[in-house]
């Protein structure tokens, strides 16, 4: 039996009300992350990917608003007690309980530590604040050794006096490890890792994502790993989502993604990765062809159907696809897996 649940994102969506016109950057997204699993979440940028990540936390600023659906977080499962989900959606921001979820439950890791941090802050002031915020009991003298201690594990030299340093003074590798010591000194259940590395040099990046699989394992958390690189999931993740203009296309387990993909958004996006095989073939890389619509104006029926190579014309400019189960936790919205996509096209067309 599969263990329920801690996340469990329900037709959730967040739009951006601009001047120019309203931008759907998540669009219906239903999805659930259980507990200890990594799932990737990959598409081009502009997919929406960082905006659900956003939401989830409840740090999206106006002119975005969550307008509809929920965000089931078991918090019973921290507590040890039974049957004690919250919608994260419904609770007020200024909620003592909000703010505890939100750095303590569920932290977040970004992709530009340098913006993360305060420029006149100590690392050690920042993630002493942190700890105490989330344990009001621990004295200063506790925090300032557990923040020592989070530093070391992420692998800082001599940490007992990089804790008194200001970000400037680090390189990105290592305020990159900052954060993730900042984001897991509260003992998360779920981690949240939006584009951890992009920032990074090659190198740097291996070396972090290395760190941040070995501290995934170590702490038992479940994480969610939003990168545009297909590469890093399928080093880390054990599920995937994936997202087209704020719409999840196709959800899967790794292996299944990588062997068996359904939505042709998909494939394509796997026959766009360099692979070694291909090089010694000697064959040639593809691209999606065309480019991400303006997000203002959406394409009518399927999103996708302007660079679908598979596309059925006269049905996937005009209906729109649900997601359907095609497999054990295999879901995909696409009108090739629905067997009454042509009548849906009659209905939608009033004949
Ligand atoms: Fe392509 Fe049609 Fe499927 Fe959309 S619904 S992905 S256009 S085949």
């Amino acid at each position: 039996m599969q263990p329920s649940p801690l996340l469990e994102v329900k037709d959730l969506k967040t739009h951006f009300f601009l001047d120019e016109g309203t931008v759907r950057a998540v669009d219906g997204v239903s999805f659930d992350i259980r507990p200890g699993v990594v799932l990737g979440v990959v598409g081009e940028s502009g997919c929406g990917k960082s905006v659900l990540a956003r939401s989830i936390m409840r740090i999206v600023r106006p002119p975005g608003r969550t307008i509809e659906g929920s965000i089931i977080y078991d918090r019973g499962l921290r507590r040890g007690t039974d049957d004690d989900h919250v919608d994260l959606v419904q609770m007020p921001l200024d909620d003592p309980d909000m703010r505890d979820i939100r750095g303590s439950d569920i932290t977040m890791i970004f992709q530009e530590p340098m913006v993360s941090f305060s420029p006149v802050h100590t690392i050690g002031q920042q993630i002493i604040e942190g700890i105490m915020l989330h344990d009001p009991d621990i004295s200063k003298e506790e925090a300032r050794s557990r923040a020592v201690e989070m530093l070391r594990r992420v692998g800082i030299p001599n940490p007992e006096a990089r804790i008194d340093q200001y970000t400037f003074s680090l390189s990105g590798g290592m305020r990159q490890r900052c954060m993730i010591a900042m984001a897991l000194a509260g003992d998360p259940n779920l981690l949240i890792a939006d584009e951890p590395t992009t920032a990074l040099d090659v190198t740097t990046q291996a070396q972090i994502l290395e760190l941040m699989a070995e501290l995934q394992r170590e702490f038992g958390m479940a994480m969610m790993l939003i990168t545009h690189n297909l590469g890093v999931v399928a080093q880390m993740a054990e599920e995937v989502i994936v997202m087209y203009l704020g719409k999840i296309v196709e959800w899967t387990d790794i292996k299944t993604l990588f062997e068996d993909p359904k939505h042709p958004y998909t494939a394509e996006l796997l026959k766009s990765i360099p692979r070694l095989r291909r090089v010694k073939q000697e064959e040639r890389l593809t691209a999606i062809a065309g480019s991400v619509p303006s997000p203002y104006v959406r394409p009518p029926g399927c999103p996708f159907h302007p660079r679908c190579p598979q596309a059925i014309p006269g049905t996937c400019d005009v209906v729109e696809p649900e997601l359907k189960q095609v497999g054990d936790r295999h879901v995909v919205s696409c009108l090739l897996y629905e067997d009454d996509a042509v009548s849906r096209n009659t209905e939608s067309v009033g004949a």
